[in-house]
């Protein structure tokens, strides 16, 4: 089996140590696809119907029925794979992994094993402005299993097959990460990817996109510490207190003397703590074998090219180009790939004002700023793409300065029928443009500064600031603070 490696990728990486440990996290994400119908089976997949009012004979297992692939799983898969840059498996196996649980009538999960039809990727992202490469091992297709429902009013427990034969997606990370906010990132990057290809919804409440955290800890240098792995993390933010709690009672733990069992835990939302539920099983436990009713998965390589041509721009490919058409930096042209909404808002108010850069610095500065304090997202945004590029327009012909546009655009913000130009001039926002008039201006302040004029011709450049400053106090704030240096530097040669 294609197993994670032991050998430490991350030498270029200073260590983030917790009381002098180091933390080592892994991780393996279920997702969703979002197929209508089920991975081997014609169920329907959708989410919230009445308990087994989608689950099939096959589903059920009855006897006697065979499971069928089901081809837009596959090809999901490879996409997932071409985003990830991973290897695609010409020819993969299905196994079955054997365990008893209610809820898994067949007495076994059919899963993908020894040979996976995802191998290799990685997942790069930022994490401050820090680039990060997390290695992935594997991508596998499986079926998800059904649901125990506690019925407490009449003390029993009833299985739901609706959700038995959906498809997921399990991908697997090297330990590669090394704080939980490096994994936060790490799955806020995956999630973004697979919702971006559109390959699964990425609905986190309904159990969508479901990370399991495998940490464990160790002295810098010392080979890995034993892992507990933490299931079913389904919001982000639970996610980063789970694995913070769990390094800190890891710790806790090897400072007491006490050794780490390698264990499965579930976090607790309510007390902010993780629990063992069960000792981990051996792949050994699962008894896996290749499944006898399904031949094995033949991939080949015209599928995957006619996959490759039907798909979406990547998001790295996206930031590539916007960082060679319109001259971003990296981390700019990353921030405005954030989601697709981002890209086409970005695109939009770059086209409509002409300013790539100009509407890059606004999108991640003041519309960012304004659409985390209202909680909306950026398809949500009261102030339109177009509007903005109006907007930016005004900047750049100089007819208004930076702070006059923020002005226009708190008008903007809270009136969508405001225009950009009428709001500039109901408000007095025009920048001076009549040379004469603010060359008067100058005039009078350097006759009136002449202490400020002297210590700039002795060299010093920052005494030009404060007879900038006045100069625009004088115009209120009406003048153009180039042209207010421009001509300065001019008067004063
Ligand atoms: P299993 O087969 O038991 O699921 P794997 O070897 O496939 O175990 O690893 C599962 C996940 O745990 C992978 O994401 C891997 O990177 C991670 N992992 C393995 N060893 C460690 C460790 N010592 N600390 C943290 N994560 C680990
Ligand atoms: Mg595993």
């Amino acid at each position: 089996m294609n197993k994670p490696s032991t050998k430490d990728s991350k030498s270029t990486t200073k260590s983030l140590l917790v009381q002098g440990y180091e933390v080592v996290i892994g991780f393996e994400t279920h997702a969703q696809l979002s197929t209508a119908s089920k991975i081997f089976s014609r169920a329907s997949t959708a989410f919230g119907a009445e308990a087994n009012t989608q689950a099939c004979a096959v589903d059920m297992a009855l006897p006697g029925t065979l499971p069928v692939m089901n081809v837009g799983a596959v090809e999901r898969a490879i996409e997932f794979g071409l985003s990830v840059g991973a290897h695609i498996a010409p020819r993969s196996i299905f196994a079955r992994k054997n365990y008893f649980y209610p809820d898994l009538p067949k007495g076994y999960q059919i899963s993908q094993f020894e040979i996976p039809v995802v191998q290799g990727g990685s997942v790069e992202f930022y994490l401050g402005d820090e680039k990060k490469s997390v290695r992935l091992v594997r991508a596998h297709l499986e079926e998800d299993a059904g649901k125990s429902l506690h019925e407490d009013f009449i003390n029993q427990t009833g299985i739901d097959l609706n959700r038995a034969g959906t498809p997921l997606l399990e991908i697997v990370t090297e330990p590669d990460m090394r704080s939980s906010a490096e994994a936060v990132a790490y799955a806020k990057e995956l999630h973004k990817i697979v919702t971006w290809i559109g390959i699964c919804d990425g609905n986190m409440q309904e159990g969508s996109f479901r990370c399991d955290a495998n940490v464990s800890v160790r002295k810098p240098g010392e080979p890995l510490g034993t892992r507990r792995e933490i299931k079913n993390l389904n919001s982000f933010k639970f996610m980063q207190q789970a694995i913070d709690f769990e390094v800190r009672w890891q710790i806790e733990q090897i400072e007491d003397g006490l050794a780490i069992q390698q264990a499965t835990v579930l976090f607790n939302p309510d007390t902010g703590e993780t629990r063992a539920m069960r000792t981990k099983e051996d792949a050994a436990d699962y008894r896996y074998f290749p499944d006898p009713d399904l031949p094995p998965l033949v991939v080949a390589p015209e599928w995957v090219e006619r996959v490759r041509a039907a798909m979406v721009e990547l998001p790295r490919v996206m930031a590539a180009r916007f960082a060679a058409d319109y001259g971003l930096s990296d981390y700019d042209a990353t921030a405005l790939t954030q989601s697709q909404a981002t890209s086409s808002y970005f695109e939009a108010a770059a086209k409509a004002s002409g300013q790539a850069k100009l509407a890059g610095n606004w999108i991640m500065g003041e519309l960012s700023r304004r659409l985390n304090a209202d909680d909306l997202s950026i398809d949500q945004s009261p102030v339109s793409a177009e509007r903005l590029g109006q907007l930016i327009t005004r900047i750049a012909d100089n007819t208004i300065s930076n702070n006059a546009a923020r002005q226009v655009f708190e008008v903007l913000w809270s009136d969508a029928d405001a225009e950009v130009d009428a709001v500039i001039e109901a408000k007095g926002l025009k920048q001076m443009n009549d040379t004469g008039a603010l060359e008067a201006i100058v005039d009078s302040v350097i006759a009136a500064n002449a202490k400020n004029v002297a210590e700039f011709k002795a060299g010093n450049d920052k005494a030009l600031n404060a007879l900038v400053g006045q100069i625009m106090k004088a115009s209120a704030g009406k003048a153009n603070p180039g042209q207010v240096n421009t001509l300065l530097r001019a008067r004063l040669g």
